[in-house]
């Protein structure tokens, strides 16, 4: 079926944004109408050059007045600060806007996007996580799709395709490649560098997402990701340890049936369902093959080692503001760690010293969110 997109993407730049850009490559139908990142002006140029979108978007004031200068022979405008990324999450002729920055500074554009009923392929798990109760009823209200990019959730979407009826879902299993430190106690990561953290067994992502996953706190973000775009109950959520990153997740339905959604680990699958959605495309790159692989093994995470996963459990059970704390202090801690002045066991420990300190909002408005980032940056970067 021939069905044009117009896309926007929010990120450009990053693992998903380029990836992205990979699909638009390969399907001359999908059509790129504004694009938006952080400071990255060199890659955003030669982006606008190519995909020839009718805007540029770049939150650094001081990188998008460079840019301006560069693309001046060109008809491509250049946008700038938080402004400007709102203008591309709400660009005149997108239908479905691409969220991959990193972090809670999703949350407002998306829900702009969500306004201007834009459909959303969704990375930023940052956006569910902090603002959930928000965003879906806001995307229920204005009829946009949440269509999720996140590999796992691309996967139990798609296993969802055989259910008519959500009441149908039992339990949901979000598997975890487990990665780079799988099988090591606590004592062992005392010394973890960034160097260390940054090998990831299976991925190629984003340096932020990146020490996530080492210290799955990227799998109790997606955890309340899942609660929210599946409408389950966080307890109704099981990680499932799977070295091998072939199972990328599946539904356990009321009959005990079991469905899953397997392939090779290529983000780019799930980006071009999200954006073709309720369509199917060939794409080019590797196919699974099964005869590669002697064994599967699935195994329950090691809490007591990665225990920033019980804490997300914690966080979303509990709601109100403590995903938000959750997240914003891993975003801060994990800066602190890149940056050397952190130990890697620290990260978790700063993240569970900030939830217990957390004062008590339930149902936050945006502004409450905000102001809990705020405190958890803040707790975690003032303690020594
Ligand atoms: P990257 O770090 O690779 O890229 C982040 C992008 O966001 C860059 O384009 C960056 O611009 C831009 N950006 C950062 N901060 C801002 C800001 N304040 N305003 C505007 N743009 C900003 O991240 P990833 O692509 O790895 O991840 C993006 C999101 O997708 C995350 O939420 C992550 O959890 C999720 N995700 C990623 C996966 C992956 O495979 N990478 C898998 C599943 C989910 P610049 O380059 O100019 O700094
Ligand atoms: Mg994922």
């Amino acid at each position: 079926m021939e069905i044009k997109h117009n896309i926007s993407i929010l990120g450009a730049t990053g693992s998903i944004g380029t990836q992205t850009l990979d699909i638009v490559r390969e399907n001359p139908d999908i059509s790129v109408r504004a694009i938006a990142a952080h400071k990255n002006i060199k890659l955003l140029e030669e982006q606008a050059r190519e995909f020839n979108p009718d805007f540029v978007s770049v939150t650094d004031e001081k990188a998008a007045a460079e840019l301006k200068i560069k693309l001046a022979d060109t008809s491509v405008r250049v946008l700038s600060g938080e402004s400007g990324l709102i203008e591309t999450a709400t660009a005149d002729g997108a239908d479905t806007v691409v969220t991959a920055v990193v972090g809670i500074a999703g949350l407002k554009p998306t829900i702009e996007a969500i306004k201007a009923r834009k459909n959303i392929a969704l990375a930023n798990k940052e956006t569910l996580v902090t603002g959930g109760h928000i965003v879906t009823a806001l995307a229920r209200e204005y009829g946009s799709a949440l269509l999720p990019v996140d590999s796992e959730h691309s996967a139990i979407f798609q296993s969802l395709q055989g259910s008519r009826d959500k009441s149908e879902i039992k339990k949901i299993l979000l598997t975890a490649s487990g990665g780079p430190f799988f099988g090591k106690t606590r004592a062992e990561l005392a010394d973890v560098t960034p160097a260390d953290a940054l090998k990831h067994p299976n991925w190629d992502m984003g340096a932020k997402v990146t020490i996530d996953s080492s210290t799955l706190v990227n799998k109790g973000l997606e955890v309340m990701e899942a609660r929210w775009l599946f409408g389950v109950d966080i307890d109704d959520i099981e990680v499932l340890v799977h070295r091998q990153s072939v199972v990328h997740s599946a539904v356990e339905f009321c009959d005990n049936a079991v469905i899953a959604q397997l392939g090779t680990p290529d983000m780019r699958l799930p980006i071009q369902y999200a954006i073709t959605y309720p369509y199917r495309r060939p794409m080019s790159g590797n196919v699974l093959d099964f005869t590669r692989y002697n064994t599967l093994t699935f195994a329950k995470p090691d809490t007591d080692t990665f225990f920033a996963l019980s804490l997300a459990f914690e966080a979303g059970r509990k709601g109100g503001i403590l995903p938000t704390v959750f997240n914003s202090a891993d975003e801060a801690a994990v800066e602190l760690f890149l940056a050397g002045k952190i130990g890697y066991l620290d990260i978790a420990d700063r993240i569970a010293a900030a939830m217990q300190n957390a004062p008590c909002v339930q149902n936050p408005t945006i502004d409450e969110i905000f102001e809990a980032d705020a405190y958890a940056r803040d707790f975690v970067k003032n303690r020594s």
